[in-house]
């Protein structure tokens, strides 16, 4: 039994009437499991019109009340986490306490947009002048949209939505065309916890929705999260109609392995970071650089026997480590990056292209690769390989690791691993990267701080969600008020004649 995929526009679901659709795939199976819809340019404006009817009231709703629907949207989202991972499992792959991780995640940012009446306050200084005050707040945009990307389909759209709702903007989502369930699944659990009817809207579709997002002269913001080449145009062609853009790309996070490092410690943040979710994650580590040859054999000892042990299994295996890549042709993609790395002269250490999985033989699997004398000049190096590939690579300076990083055009996350104080303070300070890790491998920013790369791993000015999701979905308005003299002037005694 396949199911359809529908939009949900202006508070119910709707069909697609484009006549156009793409299956959705089971990748641990290969199985077709669903259909869905790729919407036409009329289908996203007659959501952006929805959008746009709903706005004024829902902007002229005290934010307590928008935050009371968001406290009901948590109790339903902790009620129905399993499920909600499970959908997202189903169509991703990753293993369920990944994706219950990922559920979580997004959850925090609904904690967050809780508290949206603490977060607009404004600020106000009396007497400006004789008699004259002044005050500023931060008030909605009007209709936003959001574009994401396949590898955490229910997080990265909670990044956005709560909080921009939250602010009184009205949105409307593109999901990843990849794994559109869990985003269907979330907004019903809003509608149920009460959200008025257009306020959240979903259209699915690929490259036509995407522009007709950005071209619609109604939306006022475009949040995007996806690959860089995507992020760059939605940059040019958003900011080109005027809007305004956060679109996070793509990345190559480097971990440095200082030679005082915890080797097991070390190895084992890197077997989680590099090959979990199979690397599908923009803040896995793919590249460890320890510190001098010593170190750097001294990991490669401790790497190798974890990648041969990884435990690969659908994500209904309670005991899998890591699932399936998302289709064959990120699979062939990846496979293909491998090659590449040998014909340049890295050595494969562990060659993971030959798996698979009985009973699963269909599925898009792969086994852990593990590169060693990877060189800047490698495709496997300059490219964001988004699969179970970790390189390694041995400079023999710490100041070199440094130059190295900051040489990279991605800058979205780094760690070091030390025992130094001092030299993590420095990397903290000189590393050109935009979230940071000391001795903890995936720096993810937690809700209420805000999530950001640099370089070409984000263009425009605002991280996402947390205080610099507040400022993106919002704009500042200034008054200043003077009041002519008014009753308190005097009583008068008599009656007026
Ligand atoms: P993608 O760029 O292929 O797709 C992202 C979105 O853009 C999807 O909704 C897709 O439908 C749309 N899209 C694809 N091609 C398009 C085109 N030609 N024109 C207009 N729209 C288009 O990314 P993906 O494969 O879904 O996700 C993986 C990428 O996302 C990786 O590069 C990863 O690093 C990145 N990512 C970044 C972050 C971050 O926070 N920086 C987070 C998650 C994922």
């Amino acid at each position: 039994m396949t199911y359809s995929i529908q939009n949900a526009i202006g508070g119910a679901f709707t069909d697609s009437t484009s006549g156009r659709t793409q299956p959705i795939y089971n990748p641990a199976t290969g199985e077709a499991v669903g259909t869905l819809p790729l919407s036409s340019v009329e289908e996203v404006n007659q959501a952006v019109a929805n959008a746009k009817a709903a706005f004024p009231a829902w902007h002229a709703t005290p934010p307590l009340k928008r935050a009371r629907i968001m406290f009901r949207f948590l109790e339903l989202l902790n009620r129905n986490a399993v499920k909600l991972a499970r959908e997202l499992s189903r169509e991703h792959g990753k293993t369920h306490d990944d994706a219950m991780g990922e559920v979580q995640r997004g959850l925090e940012v609904v904690e967050f947009a809780c508290g949206i009446p603490q977060l607009l306050k404004g600020e106000f200084s009396r007497n400006v002048g004789p008699g004259i005050d002044s005050y500023g707040d931060r008030q909605a945009l009007g209709v936003v949209a959001g574009i994401t990307p396949f590898n955490f389909p229910a997080m990265v759209p909670m990044w956005m939505y709560p909080i921009a709702i939250a602010c009184g903007n009205t949105f409307v989502l593109k999901p990843s065309e990849r794994d559109p369930s869990a985003p269907m699944f979330a907004w019903e659990l809003l509608k149920e916890a009460g959200l008025p009817d257009g306020v959240l809207n979903i259209v699915h579709g690929d490259k036509t929705c995407v522009d007709a997002l950005l071209d619609n002269r109604d939306i006022k913001a475009v949040s995007f999260v996806g690959s860089t080449p995507i992020a760059e145009y939605v940059y040019a062609r958003g900011t080109a109609n005027g809007k305004r853009v956060q679109a996070l790309g793509g990345a190559k996070n480097h971990m440095i392995v200082m030679p005082d490092a915890d080797m097991d410690q070390a190895a084992d943040a890197l077997m989680g970071a590099g090959y979990g979710s199979a690397g599908e994650r923009c803040m896995a580590i793919s590249v460890a650089v320890p510190i001098g040859a010593e170190t750097g054999e001294k990991l490669i000892k401790a790497l190798k026997p974890k990648v041969e042990a990884l435990k690969i299994g659908p994500s209904t295996d309670a005991d899998a480590e890591m699932g399936p890549v998302i289709t064959g042709e990120a699979k062939a993609r990846i496979c293909g990056l491998i090659d590449s790395g040998v014909e340049q002269g890295a050595e494969l250490v562990v060659d993971g292209r030959g798996f698979s999985l009985q009973g699963y033989e269909n599925g898009y699997f792969l086994g852990g690769s593990l590169f060693d004398k990877v060189t800047p000049d490698m495709d496997i190096y300059t490219t964001e390989i988004f699969g179970p590939v970790l390189s390694v690579m041995t400079p023999q300076t710490y100041d070199s690791a440094v130059d190295l990083i900051n040489d990279h055009e991605y800058g979205n996350g780094t760690a070091i691993f030390t025992r130094d104080g001092d030299a993590a303070r420095d990397f903290a300070d000189r590393i050109e990267v935009g979230m940071v890790g000391i001795n903890v491998p995936i720096p993810v920013p937690v809700a209420y701080h805000s999530f950001g790369g640099w370089k070409r791993s984000s263009f425009g000015d605002h991280a996402i969600y947390g205080p610099e999701g507040v400022r993106f979905y919002t704009r500042l308005k200034t008054v200043t008020q003077r009041w002519p003299d008014g009753i308190k002037a005097g009583a008068s005694f008599s009656f007026p004649t």
